[in-house]
């Protein structure tokens, strides 16, 4: 921290260690980093473990979303159609390896069929105009294995190495002068004041302190906690409440017979078990939706139930899956700010018209597509910061 500091001895920043400190080294914090360091901003990452992005977003499907799913006008569907075009463009600019393999969103019976029309408009609502309808037959042309009474194609769709596009950002942020502080929790918030000019205190774990003009906190399951330590009280502003919904993945042991994405109809704000591949072209099913108050990524399935549950839900478009092919996978860990039986809730950007704290943004609920969006969110967190 202090050789940070020292760092920095030729900028003052109104005697601030550094003008804006980002907490949170995941793909959001990065891509907020690297797009104020290209605004000419003095920037630095604070990140709890030994290397970057090692919570969600290294346990996520790696899937570029086209934007067909959230309501119009929402962030995540402005932010999602904006951000996959970004990503596609930077993906392609920096090298970071990406495919766009498409994605069939399937019926597996006529109620279902009848959704995909929904399904579509919602799409065409917010931006997303090249969803193709396919009857099951030019379905079966695609995917010979695929079993559906109807399917919609989304070219736009595609897959992305959520590594080499974290290893891209954090070289962008360096090469703009910015920082990533490794190994650092950020334990407590203060507002205080450095030459007579508002600033934020961040006290670590270890008790190193530094201060900073401007905060984004940008912490994933971590944001409450931290932004709970900052009284805010005066404002009566209150964090979203978090609730945390786990997903399981099954890889799949053998060849897989697609070459696109497979989802089911989505059940409610679950997409359901669908078949991503990744760069390589490997097959996993998932994430499955579990609500739990744990942080644990234990893999959960000592009686067989959740097997059991993916074989009957991936048999419905793959009836010919051979028996005994998944392996166990991973898991991933959704920081939602809804609960079972509430609405499905935006991203929440909280800026100083929420809580009254002037430097301050604070991101909550960043769930999928906030992969997909991530470049997107760092021009509209700098807007926010800049514009203020
Ligand atoms: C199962 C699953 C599947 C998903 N699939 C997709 C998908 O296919 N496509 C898509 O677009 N999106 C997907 N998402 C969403 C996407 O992964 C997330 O939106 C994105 O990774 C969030 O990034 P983040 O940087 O906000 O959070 P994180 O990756 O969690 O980063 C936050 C960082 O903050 C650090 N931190 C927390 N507290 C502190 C502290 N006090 N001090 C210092 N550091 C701290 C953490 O260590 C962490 O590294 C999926 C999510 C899940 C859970």
């Amino acid at each position: 921290m202090r050789a940070a500091k020292n760092q920095r001895k030729t900028k003052t920043f109104m005697s601030a260690d550094v003008e804006t400190l980002i907490i949170g080294g995941g793909v959001v914090g990065l891509a907020i980093a690297r797009t104020l360091a290209a605004r000419g901003q003095d920037v630095m990452v604070l990140e709890r473990h030994d290397r970057i992005g090692s919570e969600t977003s290294s346990r996520n499907s790696e899937v570029i979303h086209a934007g067909i799913y959230y309501p119009p006008g929402s962030l995540r569907a402005k932010l999602c159609v904006a951000g996959k075009d970004a990503l596609y463009q930077f993906a392609e600019e920096n090298g970071v390896s990406h495919k766009r393999c498409r994605k069939l969103v399937v019926a597996s019976n006529e109620d279902e069929r009848a959704g995909l029309a929904a399904l579509a408009a919602n799409a065409e609502k917010n931006g997303v105009g090249d969803l193709k309808f396919l009857t099951a037959s030019e379905a079966r042309e695609l995917e010979p294995e695929l079993e559906c009474v109807g399917a919609l194609l989304s070219p736009s769709t595609g897959v992305i190495d959520s590594h080499g596009l974290m290893l891209a950002l954090e070289g962008h942020l360096t090469a703009n002068g910015g920082h990533i502080v490794l190994n650092t929790t950020a334990s407590s918030i203060q507002r205080t004041e450095t030459c007579g000019h508002p600033a934020f205190e961040i006290t670590t774990a270890l008790g190193d302190v530094m201060t900073c003009r401007n905060l984004i906190v940008a912490a994933g399951l971590g944001a409450q906690e931290i932004v709970e330590t900052l009284d805010t009280k005066k404002q009566s502003y209150r964090t979203p409440k978090q609730y945390l919904a786990k997903g399981h993945y099954f890889s799949l042991a053998t060849r897989c017979p697609f070459s696109h994405l497979i989802y089911p109809m989505p059940t409610g704000a679950w997409l359901g078990v669908h078949l991503t591949l990744d760069i390589a072209g490997r097959a996993k099913f998932g994430p499955d939706l579990s609500w739990t108050n744990s942080l644990s990524y234990a893999f959960e399935d000592e009686d067989g139930e959740r097997r059991k549950a993916f074989c009957q839900s991936i048999r419905k478009f793959w009836p010919s899956m051979p028996e005994n092919v998944l392996v166990e996978g991973y898991t991933g860990i959704r920081s939602k700010i809804y609960g079972p039986r509430q609405p499905v809730a935006d991203f929440a950007i909280h800026g100083p018209e929420s809580h009254g704290q002037d430097g301050l943004i604070a991101l909550y609920g960043i769930e999928s597509p906030g992969l997909t969006a991530c470049l997107a969110i760092g021009d509209h967190v700098a807007d926010m910061l800049l514009q203020a």
